[in-house]
Formats: structure tokens, sequence, C-alpha cells
């Protein structure tokens, strides 16, 4: 199964996603990780991609579409996988070619999500309240329309991701029949 999570940072994203991956067996892939761990790389790209994600702004899409396919070519993402994070712009919708069985948006209320943001702040470089606000405010200007690219197509689910983690759990499964 291929299912994609989409929602605001602090939406709860990566807990569901994990908690699919466990039910379905099927690895969880968040591109945030992906680029985390290329900022530990002492290269030129590891040098570029700490500065625009430190600032809170997005990777191009080029790069992330390039990056993304490399990992999903793997023998461990044929069966399946939960993408989080990906797509987060229409052009990166428009151009996956990988195919998509679900799409799930985790809708949280950009206060709710400063609030839980503000209760796990772990010290991350790029989880400054700066980066943070910024984040949100590319999450609207970039990935809403992906919410409604996929809605227009007929593929969105769409849950309320202001409840408990079992809760929100238990309406995904319901979408995905499992
Ligand atoms: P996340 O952990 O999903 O909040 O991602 C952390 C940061 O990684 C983002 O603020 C972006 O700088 C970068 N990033 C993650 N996914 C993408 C994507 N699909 N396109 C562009 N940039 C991304």
């Amino acid at each position: 199964m291929k299912i994609v999570l989409i929602g605001i940072q602090g939406s709860g994203k990566s807990t569901q996603g994990n908690l699919l991956s466990s039910k379905l067996s099927v690895p969880y892939l968040s591109t945030g990780h992906i680029f985390r761990e290329i900022t530990r790389e002492h290269t030129p790209l590891g040098r570029y991609v700490k500065e625009t994600m430190n600032a809170g702004y997005l990777i191009p899409d080029d790069k992330t579409l390039k990056i993304v396919s490399e990992y999903l070519a793997r023998p461990e993402y044929q069966k399946g996988y939960i993408l989080d994070g990906f797509p987060r712009t229409k052009v990166q919708a428009q151009d996956f070619k990988n195919s998509i069985d679900y799409v799930i948006y985790i809708n949280v209320s950009d206060k709710e999500a400063l609030r839980r943001l503000s209760l796990r702040r772990d010290g991350r470089d790029d989880e400054t309240e700066q980066a943070l606000k910024k984040r949100i405010e590319l999450f609207y200007k970039f990935t809403k329309p992906v919410v409604y690219y996929y809605k227009e197509r007929g593929m969105l689910h769409e849950v309320n991701g202001e409840r408990s983690i079992d809760e929100i759990h238990q309406d995904i499964c319901k979408i995905l029949r499992i």
C-alpha cells in the first residue's frame, strides 16, 4: 500500500506514519528526516540543505524529486511506503512518477500545531520560533495547493487531527480498510 500523509508541522504525521508502518509492515519515509541526514554530510549539498532548512525554507523541487525517487527505487520500497513531508508543492505532486493509493490529510489548526510544537521543542536547529512560523506560512502557500490537487482527483481523505493518537489512527485505518 502506498500512502501519502499531509499535515502542518505538529499535526502528528510522524506518529501516525510510524503506527501505520508497523501495522502494514511497509517502510515509513520522511523527507524531513532524509534532509536532516544530508545536513550531516560535509559536502556542498549538505551545507546547502542545512542553510535552507535552518531558515525554514523548502529544498527546491528538482533536488527533492531526485532524492525521493532515488530512495523509492530501493528494493525495500517496492511493496509500498508511507510518505511524510512529500509531495509538499504542487510541482512535486505533478512530477512524482510513483503511484499513490491513498492521500491522508491530517487537519490541525495553526494554534494547536504551535501549542504542540512549543511543548515538544527539542532544540533542533530548524525548530526556532521563527523557522516554525515560516513553515506554517509555507504550508499554506505551497502545500495547501497539494491538498486541493489530490482533492480534485478524488484521492484525498481528511481526518480531524485534534483528537487522541488512537482515535486518529482508528479513523485512518477505516479509510484504508485495515
Ligand atoms: P519536516 O521534518 O517535514 O518539517 O521537514 C524539515 C525541512 O526539510 C523543511 O522545512 C524543508 O526545508 C525540508 N523539506 C522536507 N520535505 C521537503 C519537501 N518535500 N520539499 C522541500 N523541502 C522539504
